[in-house]
């Protein structure tokens, strides 16, 4: 979506403040294109500056994490964490370890944060955070030293009522545990609520870790039957094989789809009688291995090396790897094999270009920040549990995901229409989730 002129100059002032910044640029750029007619109708907003306010993160804090490897080499990575906005409640967002985590990345993860908390009606701000340090090929040993040592400066941030961290792209249960125990013997304090994404055996809550992937897929099944019949039978094409994708994978089949596909960095496998998912979770979760293996144990399936799984014809695709991930031209492709929907599992995967072109080819297009809010929908009420220190069963806790991915999507659709605009997912997250949070900040005053 073009960003209206008259949003053109502030959108300058973005980029001109936040240097070389193209991510979070990006995402400032998409929600301004779809907010102009909420301010219309409600100038108070643009007069009280919600949006200048709401562009500018509440808090950054950038620091320094030192730890030493298996041979005793010293290393030096830099830890980030940015308080966005706390409008809704505390900031609450994950944390992303991957070596290409700059300020840039944190400020659009933790802007896109903001309306997707907010999308899920529970009281949650946004934040997020995470590291350049790079998991991939470090033994256990060092990922604990590293966690403990970016938790010995983080633990003064945050808390149950302040900052609320949970995992992203390389921090996962095992990273959430190490940091966890790091911030209790620091604070001396069995403080539950501070963290999302525990272990069951310690405070964690059932549905958790199944939560984005699944609610991605109760999202696209109900995106799917607006608009004539769901997921059953459906040809998908996932990307990545991480946490969001293999719980995708489980949903769609639960589902009666067929999930064909998925990927890593190295390539893609295709197994057209459906990825295993036994098989997926043996390779990924427990030997954390890479997806060119996945055909050691499905001989029938094809490895496909250097390659954009987006070629895989499909009528449904849900890409969960990563941010841009579906360029203009696989965008071009996915149209010319029959995709009928796009729902985004990941943060920002489709770049501009590629929802343009799903946009004009009539493609039904489901943003990330309703698509995949179930994560962070399933880790607010990681923290209702803990505030209660109850536990609730997995059917229970499965039916509350199920409900509130419903409710999103119904604002999403209801939004649209209000607006002129049906069909448009990403008007209707964009206007439903701003006008949440302006309506919250314009209540607290100048803050
Ligand atoms: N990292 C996830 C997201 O992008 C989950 C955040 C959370 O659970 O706090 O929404």
């Amino acid at each position: 979506m073009r960003t209206p002129e008259k949003f053109q100059p502030f959108l300058t002032s973005v980029i001109r403040r936040n240097p070389g910044e193209d991510e979070f640029h990006q995402a400032v750029r998409e929600v301004l294109g779809s907010i102009h007619p909420v301010l219309v109708k409600h100038p108070e907003y643009a007069e009280a500056k919600i949006i200048k306010r709401i562009c500018e993160p509440e808090r950054q804090i950038i620091f320094r994490v030192p730890w030493e490897d298996d041979r005793g080499e010293v290393h030096v990575n830099r830890g980030f964490r940015v308080e966005f906005n706390s409008a809704l409640g505390p900031y609450k967002g994950g944390l992303r370890f991957h070596p290409s985590v700059y300020l840039g990345i944190v400020k659009f993860l933790g802007f896109e944060q903001v309306f997707k908390n907010a999308l899920t009606g529970l009281p949650i701000g946004g934040g997020k955070g995470g590291s350049d340090f790079d998991p991939k090929g470090r033994s256990d040993r060092e990922v604990m030293r590293f966690c403990q040592s970016f938790m010995t400066e983080l633990y003064r941030h945050i808390g149950e009522y302040t900052d609320v961290p949970a995992g992203d792209v390389g921090v996962g249960g095992r990273e959430i545990g190490y940091l966890f125990g790091q911030y209790k013997r620091i604070t001396n304090r069995y403080e539950s609520g501070v963290l999302t994404g525990k272990g069951l055996a310690y405070g964690g809550a059932q549905v958790r870790r199944e939560a984005t992937g699944y609610g991605c897929v109760f999202f696209a099944d109900e995106m799917l039957r607006a608009a004539g019949n769901g997921l059953d039978g459906k040809r998908v094409v996932v990307s990545g094989s991480g946490n969001v994708a293999i719980y995708a994978i489980e949903k769609i089949q639960q589902l009666g789809g067929i999930a064909v596909a998925c990927s890593d960095s190295s390539g893609y496998v295709v197994d057209e009688k459906g990825i295993d998912i036994d098989v997926l979770k043996q390779l990924k979760e427990t030997q954390r291995g890479r997806i060119r293996d996945y055909t050691e144990a499905r001989r029938h399936a094809t490895f496909v090396p250097h390659r954009r799984v987006w070629e895989v014809p499909c009528e449904v695709a849900i890409p969960c790897a990563t941010q841009n991930e579906i360029s203009g031209e696989d965008a071009a492709t996915l149209v010319a094999n029959g995709v009928i929907a796009v729902v985004e599992g990941a943060n920002m995967p489709t770049t501009p270009e590629g929802i343009r072109i799903f946009t004009e080819a009539g493609v039904r297009f489901a943003p990330g920040k309703a698509a995949n809010a179930g994560g962070v929908a399933a880790s607010a009420l990681e923290m209702q549990q803990n505030a209660t220190r109850d536990s609730w069963t997995f059917t229970y806790s499965e039916q509350r995901l199920q409900q509130i991915m419903q409710d999103i999507h119904t604002r999403c659709f209801e939004t649209a229409e209000e607006y002129g605009m049906p069909g448009n997912y990403v008007a209707g997250a964009n206007i439903d989730g701003f006008r949440r949070v302006a309506e919250a900040m314009l209540a607290q005053g100048l803050i």
